[in-house]
């Protein structure tokens, strides 16, 4: 074990020590958890006659389900095997959930299709193309980040790097950039700079103000029917934020974008935890955000 796990063990396990078990101390306790390993949420929950009753957790918002049946989940899962159950089998990359199957390969569906056996199978990762080409409605897709990628397919894939292609003709570039920002190798380029490199019909976005664009950005860029990359750029050299209309969690890569595509009030169960997640990495402006503010100037 690496001396700074065994350290923060230690401050932990002193503290879980040293005070009683009060509320205010379980959620220290938590969020201390939770911030040693980066956790995205963190709980404790206690067995209460046949229910998992919530005791303690980090954040501010109530999950769905603060208690349920010992019979439920992962937890559930855990108490029966008496083990701990860590679910590394399956992850996501925007709204799509990718499962490892018993035979090797992998199994992709959309997220909200977890739960459904009645899907559409695919086998090739060229499939992806015609599957992110149209969303539900048959309408075109021209940012494949947007959140409507369509549902009711499954894509079997028997290779990585079968996995790899399919991943890449769903969210073009996403994977390298992000590999490429874990190596603190990535270029972010600020949305002005990226404004005053056009030429011909779109040089005059460049012309856009900066109370424009903090409209355009939380208009065209945010997770809720817009898309669902993490913004990494700002809008000048300045480092000025993109929009102070958008959540700062728009901006913060160890948040779940899907998150904020849903609407208000419905919360991923407790007892269905959430996969790790790749996230879509913005790093510089796309060409239809530039579209955007170019008919702003041009007042289309
Ligand atoms: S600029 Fe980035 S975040 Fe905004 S819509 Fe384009 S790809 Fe998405």
């Amino acid at each position: 074990m690496k001396e700074t796990t065994c350290k923060k063990l230690q401050e932990i396990g002193a503290f879980a020590l040293a005070g009683g078990c009060t509320r205010k101390r379980m959620n220290q306790l938590v969020e201390m958890i939770r911030a040693a390993r980066d956790y995205r949420w963190m709980a404790i929950y206690k067995i209460i006659k046949d229910e998992f009753v919530i005791l303690a957790e980090t954040g501010n918002e109530p999950p769905a389900y603060p208690r349920f049946p010992i019979t439920q989940g992962l937890c559930g899962a855990a108490l029966e095997s008496g083990e701990p159950i860590i679910d590394s089998r399956s992850f996501c990359v925007g709204e799509i959930l990718v499962r490892k199957t018993s035979t090797g390969g992998f199994a992709l569906s959309h997220r909200d299709d977890k739960a459904t056996d009645q899907l559409k199978i695919f086998r090739s990762a060229e499939d992806a193309i015609d599957i992110a080409k149209h969303d539900d409605a048959g309408n075109y897709r021209p940012l494949k980040t947007a959140p409507k990628l369509r549902h009711g397919w499954r894509l079997d894939l028997e290779t990585l790097e079968d996995l790899r292609r399919a991943l890449d003709y769903f969210y073009p570039g996403r994977l390298a950039m992000f590999a490429a920002w874990k190596s603190d190798k990535l270029q972010i380029t600020p949305l002005r700079e990226t404004l005053e490199r056009q030429s011909g019909m779109y040089r005059a976005a460049a012309r856009i103000s900066d109370s424009q664009i903090n409209d355009v950005v939380a208009d065209f860029c945010r997770s809720n029917g817009g898309c669902l990359r993490t913004i990494l750029w700002k809008r000048d050299a300045e480092e000025v934020i993109a929009s102070t209309k958008l959540p700062k969690e728009k901006f913060d890569p160890a948040y779940d974008q899907m998150m904020a595509s849903k609407p208000p009030g419905s919360p991923t169960p407790a007892t269905a935890p959430i996969p790790a997640t790749i996230p879509l990495l913005c790093q510089e402006a796309c060409n239809l955000l530039i579209a955007e503010c170019r008919k702003v100037m041009k007042g289309e």
